[in-house]
């Protein structure tokens, strides 16, 4: 069995984007894919990750990957293997790079591990490249691969999806690890200026946020009707489901529909009319969904009406995330602990995990229904829930954590200056929801800075720039 997979991408139709950025926007897009082929000449640009599936970068790659393949780039993707100590090894370092310590540095024996699966890999990856290809290793799981693709000729950039603002021991520690493997590289990317680490040469660091995709089943269109018949599916709106309505466009172009349930905690159900406070996240403890609880409960709920949806995925069965199912656990003590009236309107919901085109349909019809999205983190990458929700005209409340600071400009959401300030996270959920047109202007505006900074054609044309930089120095 070969360690390392090519993964098959279905071409993206570039020219649908045209319906979303525009004309100008689209012609500068394929004339600049033409100039990209013409400059590449021969040479193949691959991408190298951990996963085919699951995660925001292997979701972000299928979109770009499709886009680059219907733009006739040779864009490629490959997926290397590792066992269960190198992927313990490797969350260690994300932690790390996220200023967390646990678990403490690593040793020679987890160093030697690291490097043994990285070069079992890169005998089978280096095969299939020539001298001058181009290579963006993505995150810490690929970076140990930089200098055996160098060696062989390979202009190498490393794509780090995470960062924090600052720098610490632990943060330290996770570049003395990896520093060594990635100063054969020619170019780093970070997701923020704020997270380029100090050794990175300006010259060489690249700065590139993430994007959405406006077809994808978690944002594409949905009507009223369709949202409605999704979320009573669910069981999150009151009622019955009416049948056969909650059809969305697959990734892969053909029809999904919602069918299961969700796995709700809650009291009350909100009816189709009721204005609903939504957070989507993954359980974690750096989410804070007991604070949006707490704040929702205590400064929300007394002053008028509207519903708390805390949304998530499964937490049973998912062994590789204990924390996960712990800070759900979590959730719930709060929950039982809510003041009655206020727990009547709080639900936490679970969805499936089954199916990930139709949780991706679940989360989008809970973000297109809400009245105000929230997100409160304590930290924050980037954040992507934050542009879904804006990207869906919805007003939101976000803390001024990492990157959610560069997405909601001045006008297109409210920023709380200190995540813990419950009351202040209060009155601004308050404010929107008794102020509708306010909330709906704001969402306009939300929706209209997502496209100008978040959507895909932008993401394509400053990787082309950075490739072509690394084209040039060759
Ligand atoms: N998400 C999802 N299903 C869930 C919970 C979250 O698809 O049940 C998605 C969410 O819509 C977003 C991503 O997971 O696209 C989370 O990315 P984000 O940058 O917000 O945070 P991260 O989880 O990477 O810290």
């Amino acid at each position: 069995m070969s360690l390392v997979k090519s993964v098959q991408v279905a071409a993206h139709p570039a020219a649908r984007l045209e319906q979303v950025i525009g004309g100008a926007r689209q012609a500068r897009l394929v004339r600049a894919a033409g100039e990209f082929r013409a400059r590449l000449g021969g040479r193949t640009v691959w991408n190298v990750s951990s996963t085919a599936a699951g995660g925001g970068v292997a979701e972000m790659l299928q979109v770009l990957v499709g886009y680059a393949e219907d733009l006739g780039a040779a864009v490629r993707w490959l997926v290397i293997t590792g066992d269960a100590q190198f992927f313990a090894i490797t969350k260690r370092l994300h932690n790390q790079i996220h200023g967390q310590a646990a678990g403490g540095p690593l040793n020679g024996d987890e160093a030697d591990h690291y490097a043994r699966v990285l070069a079992a890999n890169a005998v089978e990856l280096l095969p299939r490249m020539r001298p001058d290809d181009l290579v963006l290793l993505h995150d810490p799981q690929a970076a140990g691969l930089a200098p055996a693709l160098a060696a062989c000729g390979a202009r190498v950039a490393w794509r780090s999806h995470i960062g924090v603002d600052w720098e610490n021991d632990a943060t330290q520690g996770a570049w003395d690890f990896l520093r060594p493997y990635l100063d054969a590289a020619d170019g780093y990317v970070f997701s923020r200026r704020q997270y380029v680490p100090a050794w990175v040469p300006a010259h060489k660091a690249w700065i590139i946020p993430p994007s959405i995709d406006p077809f994808s089943p978690k944002n594409q269109d949905l009507d009223g009707g369709t949202v409605r018949a999704i979320l009573a599916t669910m069981g999150v709106l009151e009622g019955d489901a009416p049948g056969g309505q909650t059809a969305f466009v697959r990734s892969d172009g053909g029809t999904g529909t919602v069918a299961r349930p969700a796995e709700i905690t809650g009291e009350g159900r909100p009816g189709p009319a009721d204005p609903l406070v939504v957070q989507v996240s993954r359980w974690d403890r750096l989410k804070d969904m007991p604070g949006v609880m707490a704040g929702f409960a205590g400064h929300v709920a007394p002053g008028g009406n509207g519903y708390l949806v805390l949304a998530g995925p499964a937490v049973t069965g998912v062994a590789d995330d204990p924390e996960g199912a712990a800070v759900f656990a979590g959730c719930l003590l709060a929950w039982r602990d809510l003041p009655a009236a206020a727990r009547a309107r709080v639900l936490l919901v679970t969805l499936p995990l089954e199916d990930l085109d139709e949780n991706a349909a679940m989360v989008n019809a809970l973000q297109r229904h809400a009245a105000v999205i929230t997100q409160k983190s304590l930290a924050e990458g980037f954040g992507l829930t934050v542009a879904e929700g804006m990207w869906k005209a919805r007003p939101v409340v976000g803390s001024a954590v990492g990157g959610i600071v560069d997405q909601i400009a001045p006008g297109t959401g409210i920023l709380l200056p200190d995540p813990r300030d419950g009351a202040a996270f209060g009155t601004a959920v308050r404010t929107l929801l008794d102020n509708p047109g306010q909330a709906s202007q704001m969402g306009h505006a939300a929706q209209d800075h997502v496209r100008g900074n978040y959507v895909g054609d932008l993401h394509l044309l400053r990787y082309d720039e950075m490739l072509t930089a690394l084209i040039s120095q060759g």
